[in-house]
């Protein structure tokens, strides 16, 4: 099972930073996966679990409750504001809040429900025109703004362009967070999360190198 491995070698960046073992929350990404799969994940004891779209996330996870308990649920990907509600009802986090417009109905929905999913702020670090997320440079007015709509803001979270080097866009990622008091660092995935653990990330996001390839065909 690649669980216990990837848990071995997020231990092992732990120690190597001087960090708290433990520090760490892995989401394990089970976007595409078939059941089976996340389910051998389950049966390992692991709970915390990463979506990127609401609509496959709602054909899988309820029956999921049903039979194991304490399923925390992080949505990763791109949510449109129709589908917000939604989001309320099914994920612990959010980790893809990019715009205004967003954060604005958010902050409506949790008036009226009287919860709130953590946040996490998308920052485009690479400037990537197909790319979710606000410029670097309007990173500290969005916390500024999600703060005064009184947004759980915990952290920030990255997606860096596949051709460059990541640990430069972690270690950007860790700079806005820290200028704005965000202890929250969403960042690392299969092939880099223990760069990203080196430059202080709090939630990595790993799913091929627990689950193994995605296969989009099926
Ligand atoms: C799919 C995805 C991941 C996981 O990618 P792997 O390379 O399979 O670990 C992480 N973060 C986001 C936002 C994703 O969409």
């Amino acid at each position: 099972m690649s669980l216990s491995n990837i848990t071995a070698r997020i231990r092992k960046a732990e120690t190597d930073a001087g960090r708290d073992p433990g520090s760490v929350t892995l989401i394990a990404v089970s976007k595409v996966q078939p059941n089976e799969r996340v389910q051998s994940v389950l049966e390992a004891g692991h709970r915390c679990f990463g979506e990127n779209r609401v609509q496959e996330a709602a054909g899988k996870w309820p029956d999921f409750r049903e039979s194991y308990d304490e399923i925390d649920l992080h949505l990763i990907g791109p949510l449109q504001t129709n589908k917000a509600r939604q989001a309320f009802e099914l994920f612990q986090t959010i980790h893809s809040v990019d715009r205004p417009k967003l954060a604005k109905t958010i902050a409506r929905l949790a008036d009226e429900t009287g919860y709130c999913p953590d946040i996490f702020l998308q920052v485009n670090t690479g400037e990537e025109d197909q790319k979710a997320g606000v410029m670097p440079a309007d990173a500290d007015n969005f916390v500024t703004e999600c703060r005064a709509l009184e947004l759980p803001v915990k952290g920030l979270m990255c997606i860096p362009p596949v051709d460059e080097e990541p640990s430069l866009h972690f270690a950007l990622l860790a700079k806005i967070a820290e200028r704005n008091g965000l202890k929250g660092l969403s960042m690392g995935m299969s092939s880099d999360f223990e760069s990203a653990i080196a430059l202080g990330a709090t939630h990595v996001r790993v799913g091929s190198a627990i689950f193994g390839e995605r296969d989009y065909g099926a």
